[in-house]
């Protein structure tokens, strides 16, 4: 298998994560359901515990860590939910954490962060500037560096999402998946093709800034600028020096589709009126592609999909203003 990961390592996450994160609701939706004309469910990772996915794979890593390793405590380098799951996996192993971001992290950011007893490193104006110094953590202190996505045993337990779903729903057919770094389809992918390889893996990009796609066109990881985006938890690029998302991404995924931010807006505004559910712009990408998308999707029907939602740390006030603009027009595509 592709970079060494097999079925095995996301049945051992399984194993380490036990009953430490949630196992989400998979729910049918009757509305998407009828604008796919097919049966589609959704995986619910926006009610996992931290607001999203990320935790799985953050909580696997760091439980996988040697006792020198845990001793020595781990850095990691964002700002989001990532940062949150890593923060979250560290208190439960009573692991150090040094959290490393920017000036520019919205405080409400901050605060969940170290609401979760992390350590928490504010340096320059950029991404970058917070990367060099957990590089800089990393030689000085002996840190262990926990990347959000080009990491086994994060992918692995990203994974695990994959497993909950074909165990509740054997005859699924096809997952649409949210995708920037590629840790979640990759790990989901892993998982579904290991035991279905007919079962179809599409991944969920924006139209502008999906590193991922644009990589797989170029033939090998190239970076892409990135507007702002409403999924601004799919930002980032791949990295030049990739080690496992993109090979496994160009070997499992069936299909890369994308969505634009007028049709993530009426995603989220689609999940709170018809599914009563809380996403962010990354977690909604899915049911964006599915209400918006049909051509790219439609060449299966031969049984239901799922749609994995991501994700529920969207700011709440951007969320009221975008459900009371929602009221001005038509808001779900499709049949209206
Ligand atoms: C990180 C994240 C993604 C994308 O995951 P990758 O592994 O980087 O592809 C999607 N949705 C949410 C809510 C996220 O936090």
């Amino acid at each position: 298998m592709v970079g060494g990961l097999t079925l095995q390592h996301v049945y051992r996450a399984r194993e380490r994560l036990g009953a430490l994160v949630e196992r989400t609701p998979l729910v049918e939706s009757p509305e998407l359901s009828k604008v796919a004309g097919g049966d589609v469910h959704l995986k619910l990772e926006n009610q996992q515990l931290t607001g999203s996915f990320k935790v799985r794979g953050a909580l696997n890593a760091v439980l996988a860590l040697n006792d020198e390793e845990r001793r020595r405590g781990v850095v990691t380098v964002s700002t989001g939910n990532h940062g949150r799951g890593v923060a979250f996996a560290c208190r439960r192993a009573g692991v150090r954490v040094v959290v490393c971001m920017s000036r520019l992290v919205p405080a409400n950011k901050l605060q969940a962060i170290e609401d979760l007893g992390a350590e928490v490193r504010i340096v320059g104006r950029g991404q970058d500037e917070a990367q060099l110094e957990a590089e800089r953590l990393v030689a000085e202190e002996g840190l262990v560096l926990l990347p959000p996505f080009d990491h086994g045993e994060v992918i692995a337990g990203q994974g695990t999402i994959a497993l909950e779903i074909v165990e509740r729903l054997p005859p699924v057919a096809q997952v649409l998946v949210p995708l920037s770094g590629g840790g979640l389809v990759s790990g989901v992918a892993l998982a579904l093709k290991s035991i279905n390889p007919a079962i179809r893996v599409v991944g969920v990009g924006m139209a502008e800034g999906c590193a991922m796609y644009r990589s797989l066109e170029a033939g090998k990881p190239v970076d892409v600028e990135e507007p702002e985006s409403l999924a601004d938890s799919l930002g980032g690029g791949i990295g030049l020096d990739n080690r496992y998302t993109f090979a496994l991404v160009r070997e499992l995924v069936d299909e890369v589709v994308l969505v634009e931010e007028e049709q993530v807006a009426r995603a989220i505004v689609h999940a709170y009126r018809h599914e009563r559910q809380i996403v962010e712009g990354a977690g909604a990408v899915g049911i964006a592609a599915l209400l918006y998308q049909q051509e790219a999707l439609s060449r299966r029907r031969d049984g239901p999909s799922v749609v994995l939602v991501s994700g529920a740390n969207i700011d709440m006030e951007l969320h009221r203003r975008l459900i009371s603009d929602g009221e001005q027009g038509p808001t779900t595509g499709g049949g209206e």
